[in-house]
């Protein structure tokens, strides 16, 4: 995917903006989704799942650390590894059977935190805040 930067305003924006990339999906895409914590992360999920037809509500799988949703037009599985100890833990959990899977599109909050086994085709997308722009300003990076 090209670099991308886009600006938003409002948790709504960043969640049209992530369903358009929904839309666009034809599985096996792993996005990674980064920032610091209520910046967005889930957000930006739901918006994509929105995107894949996925009418759940879905919240960070902080403590399960995965969140399958099979009712979309392609698989979505939802990571979040803030809590995961080590990258070995990952396996148990099923990671390398479904990240990359062409049945589904894989999101993974705090992906930095398992940098070392991240597929190298993954798309990076990093929000952040500014403050000096606002409470709701996000600029969201793709890459
Ligand atoms: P994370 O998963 O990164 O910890 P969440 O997505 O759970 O963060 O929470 C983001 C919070 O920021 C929500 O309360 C949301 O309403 C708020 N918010 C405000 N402005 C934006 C914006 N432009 N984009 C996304 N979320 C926003
Ligand atoms: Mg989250």
């Amino acid at each position: 995917m090209d670099k991308l930067e886009i600006e938003t305003h409002s948790p709504a924006e960043t969640a049209a903006f992530a369903k358009s990339l929904a839309e666009k999906a034809e599985g096996g895409e792993v996005y990674c989704l980064d920032g610091d914590l209520g910046v967005g992360k889930t957000v930006f999920a739901q918006g994509f799942g929105s995107g894949l037809g996925i009418t759940e509500p879905m919240a960070s799988p902080t403590f399960t650390i995965l969140k399958e949703y099979h009712a979309g037009r392609l698989a979505l599985y939802h990571f979040d590894v803030y809590r995961i100890g080590s990258e070995d833990e990952m396996e148990e959990i099923g990671f390398y059977d479904l990240v990359g899977n062409p049945e589904g599109v894989s999101l993974i909050e705090w992906s930095k935190l398992i940098e070392g086994i991240l597929p190298k085709d993954a798309v990076h997308v990093t929000i952040e805040k500014d403050p000096e722009k606002g409470f709701d300003y996000r600029r969201i990076r793709v890459m």
